[in-house]
């Protein structure tokens, strides 16, 4: 079963009936800078879809496998994970200017819901900005590259004197006013 749209309209104004929908599919482009679902990861949902006045509330969980590379020293690993989602659809799509920025909602387009959308956004928050192989992770070495974790890094002087007679020779910047 794919991500995509999810016709609901047996539950339609039928407030109060449920369905469980459990879908197994994949998404392409749902990434990060350093997090990614690849392409053909399998992504699956177990949701309960409830009817209420307003439209259908969607909740449940969304569990897949994203790659996370270090922020600090690069290194690429798979990790499970699993997102809580809690979302309404609403029957009629609320006017513009009812909206504001933190409540984005969600419409029912042609008695389905956007599976699509709801999963991209609801896994989109959960990547870390900056996620870490381990807490302590040491990085990498500025000078020769070296993983420190690993110890490929052999260890260097502080500063090549050179350097600092260099910076001794640079002009000062002039002043400005
Ligand atoms: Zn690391
Ligand atoms: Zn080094």
């Amino acid at each position: 079963m794919s991500l995509a749209a999810i016709d609901v309209h047996d539950l339609l104004g039928q407030p109060g009936t449920s369905r469980r929908l459990d879908v197994l599919g994949t998404m392409e482009g749902l990434s990060t800078e350093l997090v990614e679902v690849p392409d053909d990861a399998p992504l699956g949902g177990s949701l309960l879809l409830e009817s209420v006045v307003e439209g259908i509330l969607v909740s449940g969980s969304i569990t897949g496998t994203w790659t996370a590379r270090c922020a600090r020293c690069l290194t690429e690993r798979s990790q499970p994970f699993s997102v809580e989602v809690s979302e309404l659809f609403l029957v009629e799509a609320p006017d513009e200017d009812e909206l504001d920025d933190e409540d984005d909602r969600f419409a029912l387009l042609d008695e389905s819901i956007d599976l699509d959308q709801l999963v991209r956004d609801a896994v989109g928050v959960e990547m870390p900005f900056a996620p870490l192989c381990r807490a302590d992770c040491l990085g990498l070495c500025e000078v020769c590259g070296g993983n420190r974790n690993l110890g490929e890094c052999p260890g260097h002087e502080a500063l090549d004197p050179r350097f600092a007679v260099l910076a001794d020779l640079l002009p000062e910047l002039p002043d400005t006013d």
